[in-house]
């Protein structure tokens, strides 16, 4: 999924988990399972093969700004929550996963990268089962309200 559906659900654990601590690792398994879920993505195919060229700096600001959005709306809605820097916070674990297996390809070795990538073997294979618009994008906006409204009640 694209990062923002992601960094809400996220935040949404946060607000509805007592323990933050467990928030932090309920939000972290959250991406592998949410992954799991047919759904759209942008292409990174520059970024995720550590290329070093202007398509990857442009699929790097768009993830950029992907988790800029999630992270904005997570402030918007829950300005006024306690539990608001958690939220954020979770939200942010929320995207890692993705920031480690694209970005952490420059800088983690191969083999190590691999292990820390094991649970995106659960991923929606969008390579073979491409999934319909409608439902790669319906997928994740569905996500995304769930995850508003629980933030917000
Ligand atoms: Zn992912």
């Amino acid at each position: 999924m694209i990062l923002t559906p992601h960094i809400l659900v996220g935040a949404a654990i946060a607000a509805k988990t007592a323990n933050p601590y467990l928030g932090i690792l309920f939000a972290f398994l959250s991406h592998y399972l949410l992954d799991a879920i047919p759904h759209a993505d942008y292409p990174i195919e520059d970024l995720s093969e550590e290329k070093v060229n202007l398509k990857a700096v442009k699929e790097f600001l768009f993830a950029i700004t992907d988790v800029t959005i999630g992270l904005v709306m997570v402030y918007i809605l829950a300005s006024s929550h306690p539990l608001l820097v958690w939220m954020l916070l979770t939200g942010f674990i929320a995207a890692v996963p993705d920031a480690i297996g694209v970005v952490g390809g420059y800088i983690i070795p191969r083999p190590l990268l691999k292990v820390i990538n094991l649970g995106h073997k659960l991923h929606f294979d969008n390579k073979t089962k491409k999934a319909p618009l409608v439902i790669g994008v319906g997928s994740q906006l569905a996500v995304s309200i769930l995850a508003i409204t629980a933030i917000l009640t």
